[in-house]
């Protein structure tokens, strides 16, 4: 799947102006439970029997919430990728 089809689907149950802030703040929230994951070393893929509280997890709740976010204003994430490695390609001589 595609980043841009992660945005599309996310865009098509949860899109509201009006939390903003409300989508960062979850961000924020997700950003705390990957760090207890670390903690724990929950590492390694997992499968749909241990997907709880693992590093995984926390991410993909992180994925969500920047798709989310991204929506809410109005930025394509695939779009500004090819942009910013543009400028990083140059500033890291890559
Ligand atoms: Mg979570």
């Amino acid at each position: 799947m595609k980043l841009s089809e992660i945005q599309e689907t996310i865009k098509e149950h949860d899109f509201n102006l009006e939390n903003k802030p409300g989508y960062f703040m979850k961000l924020i929230e997700e950003v705390g439970e990957l760090s207890e994951a670390i903690r724990k070393e929950k590492s390694g893929q997992p499968t749909e029997f241990n997907i709880k509280g693992s590093i995984a997890e926390e991410l993909n709740d992180i994925l969500y919430y920047v798709c989310a976010l991204a929506n809410v204003h109005d930025i394509d994430l695939e779009e500004t990728y090819i942009l910013k490695d543009k400028l990083n390609k140059v500033k890291y001589s890559r």
